[in-house]
This record gives structure tokens, C-alpha cells and sequence, in this order.
């Protein structure tokens, strides 16, 4: 082993992301139920869309994703000319690591926060600063208490992911105003689309310069496989971002079957709609077999047991029968288990095995 040859400082504290478990050994027919998926695929116009864009293979794609930023902006009613796209919104936190944190320097994400913030952090070669929440959401004083002159990102997931939990525009608001100058605030809206009337935060981003709002069609639309995301902020943010962009990031299909996913609006009202309502239906189900979980805004829900050796048996059990959960002790929420909203009768049979745990049925 060569001791020159050595990785940028930072890298070797990233350990390497654990996705949502597809798979149990000796069960056929699995339900997964552990990364947040839309249980009833894209719409069919992006199905099409996909289809139609496998006889323009020998092209390269477009640098500039124009159409699918027109179409963002259409349905959003936001600036095209202020909308990035990219290789899921996982690529735009990373842009915004790379661009604006380095050595020396601190990235701030909450106690349950999404994994990825701490891992571009630590690409970039800056400090991820962890900061706690109340009962498993985003503390703003806590965060504004924590911003020093060295922070140079905030990322807030709202909803929160794995919590489900979410706070409101007047606290977005003075978190953002808040924030010591030379910082930016990212809103991370993963799951804003399942959050009827909720922005994303785009009105924020209007309104002040430090903020950046991040999307995908990984989550609602339904599109986990095809990695598209995109962000929206001030001008000058997003030209910085556009030159560390790969010229040629997203491929033609990604490009034409998400601008046909939200283009169609229909099914994701309908997909909006029938969260919400099998959600409610799980979480009282869930409830009601003694196990809690916090109002989620989100296509999950955050089950939680009285310990961590209770939600493991309980994640145990459920894998026995083909259920696939996430276990979120990697979030710091050892005694929860993270349960997406599949379709009814996924739904069903979850309330039903989580019932037949509780009940002694082991
Ligand atoms: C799923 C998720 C994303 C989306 O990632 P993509 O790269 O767009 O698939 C971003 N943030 C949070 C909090 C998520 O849960």
C-alpha cells in the first residue's frame, strides 16, 4: 500500500450509505416498504414518455434542460431561469457542498436528518454540525444558537425525513432571516408535493437571497429509478451551481419522462390523495395496537416501540412475513422504524402484522 496516495481529508469518515433493504432471504413475495417509494409507480405518460425516448439513444441530451425547467416552471409557477436539474436532488446538495463549504468550514443539518448533508459535507472536506430537535422536529432557536461565522449551509428537511415531521412558514421564515450573512438555508422538499397547498418553500426563496429550495421525482412522482431532482434559488446561486454541473448530467430519458410527470398533474393529485388517506388509516391502525408515531406530513410513518430491542423483534417479525421496514438507529431513533404508505392492501397487511406482534403472537 502506497502511504503518498491518500484521499482529500474527510472522505475516509464517510461511511458508505446503507439504501433501503429489498430483499429477505427465503420469502418470495417481499412488500417494500423501506425507501419512501410511490407503491403505485410514475404515471403513465412518464412510462410513455420513457418509451418513446429509447429510439433517441445515439443522441446526447440537452445541456441546458430547457423543456423540463419550462415545465417546472409552468406547473410551479416559478422562473425557469432559476431552476437547476440534477442527478436526483442528491446531486444538487452536493453542488451546493462543493460550491460553498470547504475546510474550515460548517454545515449545519438536524439531529434526524437526512444522510446526505453530512455526507457532501465531508466530500467537500467541511465539518457537518449536528443540532438537536424538540421531540423530533426542527428547533429553529436551536439552529440559529448553533450558526456560527464559520456556517455556511443549513439543511432543513421539510416534511423531515425519517421523522415526517414539518414546521411552518413563519418559522422558515425566521430561520432564514435569522442566519449570520455569509450562510445559506436549504430546504430540502423531498416530500412537499404530499403536503396539500404547501410551496416547498419557493415564496421563501423569493422573497430573500440566502435561500435554496431542493425537489425530486424520486418520492410522489415515483421515479426513485431514474434520478432526477432539481433546485431553485437566486440567480447568482444557481450560476454557481450550473458550473460545477456535469454538462451532460441528465440522460434523454430522464429529461422526457420527468418533464411528462410533471406535466401530469392528475395522477399526482391522485397519488397526493390516496397518501393521505391510507396514512391516517395506518397511523390510527398503528395506534391503536399501542404503537405511537408523531402527525407525519409525509409517504411514511415513524413507528415507534417502547425500546430498541422491541422495534428490532418488531422489524424482525415483519421481515419473517416478506414486510420490509426501515430501521432508523442510524438516525439516532433506535426504537422506531420508519414504515412507507404502500398501496391499501400493503397497509393492511402491516397494521395486521404490527397487531398480531403486539399482541403476543411471537
Ligand atoms: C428521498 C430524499 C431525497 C431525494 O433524493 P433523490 O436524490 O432526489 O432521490 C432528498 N432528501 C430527502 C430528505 C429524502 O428523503
Amino acid at each position: 500500500m502506497s502511504t503518498t496516495i491518500a484521499p482529500q481529508p474527510g472522505i475516509m469518515e464517510i461511511a458508505l450509505y446503507q439504501g433501503g433493504a429489498s430483499h429477505v432471504e427465503g420469502v418470495s413475495e417481499v412488500v417494500k416498504l423501506s425507501s419512501n417509494e410511490n407503491p403505485f409507480g410514475p404515471s403513465e405518460a412518464a412510462t410513455e414518455a420513457f418509451r418513446r425516448a429509447s429510439y433517441e439513444l445515439h443522441r446526447y441530451p440537452s445541456t441546458d434542460h430547457a423543456a423540463l425547467r419550462r415545465a417546472i416552471g409552468e406547473v410551479h409557477g416559478l422562473d425557469p431561469e432559476r431552476i437547476i436539474c440534477g442527478v436526483g436532488s442528491d446531486e444538487i446538495i452536493h453542488f451546493l457542498c462543493q460550491c460553498y463549504a470547504g475546510p474550515g468550514d460548517e454545515v449545519i443539518h438536524t439531529e434526524h436528518g437526512f444522510a446526505m448533508y453530512r455526507i457532501s459535507a465531508l466530500a467537500a472536506g467541511a465539518a457537518p454540525v449536528e443540532v438537536s430537535e424538540r421531540d423530533r422536529v426542527t428547533d429553529v432557536d436551536a439552529i440559529l444558537a448553533a450558526c456560527t461565522p464559520r456556517t455556511k449551509l443549513v439543511f432543513i428537511a421539510n416534511p423531515n425525513n425519517p421523522t415526517g415531521t414539518m414546521i411552518g412558514g413563519n418559522e422558515l421564515a425566521r430561520l432564514a432571516a435569522g442566519l449570520p450573512e455569509q450562510a445559506i438555508l436549504v430546504l430540502d422538499g423531498a416530500y412537499a408535493e404530499y403536503v396539500e397547498g404547501y410551496d416547498g418553500g419557493a415564496a421563501l426563496v423569493d422573497m430573500r437571497q440566502n435561500v435554496v429550495m431542493t425537489r425530486t421525482f424520486s418520492k410522489l412522482y415515483g421515479l426513485g429509478g431514474l434520478r432526477v431532482g432539481w433546485g431553485y434559488g437566486p440567480k447568482e446561486i444557481i450560476d454557481v451551481l450550473n458550473r460545477i454541473r456535469g454538462p451532460f448530467n441528465l440522460s434523454n430519458a430522464a429529461l422526457a419522462t420527468a418533464e411528462a410527470a410533471v406535466r401530469d398533474q392528475a395522477y399526482a393529485s391522485k397519488c397526493r390523495s390516496e397518501n393521505s388517506r391510507l396514512r391516517a388509516w395506518l397511523a390510527e391502525a398503528l395506534a391503536e395496537h399501542g404503537v405511537p408515531s408523531d402527525t407525519s406530513t409525509a409517504n411514511f410513518i415513524l413507528a415507534r416501540f417502547a425500546s430498541q430491542s422491541e422495534a428490532e423483534a418488531c422489524d424482525d417479525y415483519l421481515k419473517k412475513q416478506g414486510l420490509i421496514v426501515r430501521r432508523v438507529a442510524g438516525y439516532k431513533l433506535p426504537n422506531c422504524l420508519r414504515i412507507t404508505i404502500g398501496d391499501e392492501a400493503s397497509c393492511r397487511r402491516v397494521a395486521h402484522a404490527i397487531g398480531q406482534f403486539k399482541g403476543g403472537a411471537r
